[in-house]
């Protein structure tokens, strides 16, 4: 732990000033409820407000159930709120196609429902592309080598299917295939939860690594304190749908100003 925590610390010292950074994400007030009769039902997400700010990473903390997946995915579109907002800024550079909800993708935890099991790495990394009418079949294939490069599988990996690769190995591909629409905020949902220690510690640089060449945003969501520590500069506790906590890293894990994320961080230490 001490080593994790020596190691996030000397990685502040490279980072960017991100205060000076532009919002990529800004959610205000977000709601929402499920089911028939929502006036019944516990919300899910209570007033959610925060912002993402260009080359920040916000980890995300809580139970299971507090409502961090429903939150990832209304973010990238997937779930409709029942209220608030969701504001994408995002960079339109002239040439880049900037086509909307290309530029925040999701990974999710278990990377074996991330692809088709009947289909080889390749047809899955080809999908995405579709959306790109724009290019070639030779520029398709270029940048999906490239991703490949980026994420350091072998090329071979392409003509297997998900049964013949590892966990980490697919969850590598998963990365990739979400960087193949040129992603401005990455949000990984329990990304690296269902990996072993040194895998999750490998895939884990990788995204370190990605976020500084790309000068990519990331929302980690995780219910692991340690993987929060490692990753990010600011920490969001949810609790029973509702953000009660937004800090500092460091001031986090030093002090905690919200009876809940109390308990989160003593019920480890
Ligand atoms: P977490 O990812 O923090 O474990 P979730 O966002 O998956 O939490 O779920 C939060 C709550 O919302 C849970 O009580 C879950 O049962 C409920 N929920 C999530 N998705 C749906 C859905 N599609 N329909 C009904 N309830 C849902
Ligand atoms: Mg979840």
């Amino acid at each position: 732990k001490q080593l994790l925590e020596a190691a996030a610390l000397s990685r502040g010292k490279d980072l960017p000033p991100i205060q000076q950074a532009r919002n990529v994400l800004a959610l205000d007030g977000v709601t929402k409820q499920f089911g028939p009769h929502k006036r019944r039902s516990r919300p899910v997400l209570k007033e959610v407000s925060f912002t993402l700010r260009q080359g920040e990473i916000l980890g995300i903390l809580g139970q299971s159930g507090s409502g961090k997946s429903t939150l990832a995915r209304a973010i990238v579109g997937l779930e409709v709120p029942d209220g608030g907002t969701i504001t994408r800024t995002l960079a339109a550079e002239p040439g880049k196609h900037a086509a909307a909800g290309t530029k925040v993708q999701l990974v999710f935890q278990e990377p074996h429902d991330s692809f088709d099991p009947r289909m080889k790495l390749l047809t899955s990394l080809e999908a995405p592309l579709r959306q790109r009418p724009d290019l070639t079949a030779e520029e398709r294939r270029q940048r999906i080598l490239e991703v490949m490069n980026d994420v350091e599988l072998d090329s071979g990996m392409l003509d297997r299917y998900p049964g013949q690769c590892s966990g980490g190995q697919l969850q590598r591909a998963t990365i990739a295939r979400a960087l193949l629409l040129e992603p401005e905020v990455l949000i990984c949902d329990e990304a690296t939860s269902a990996l072993d220690a040194l895998t999750q510690r490998k895939v884990l640089d990788l995204l370190l690594r990605l976020h500084r060449d790309r000068r990519l945003s990331l929302i980690m969501i995780s219910h692991d304190l340690d993987v929060i520590r490692y990753m990010s500069h600011r920490v969001a506790v949810l609790f029973q749908g509702a953000l009660v906590e937004v800090a500092e890293t460091r001031d986090f894990f030093f002090c905690q100003q919200h009876e809940h994320s109390r308990k989160l961080v003593s019920a480890v230490l």
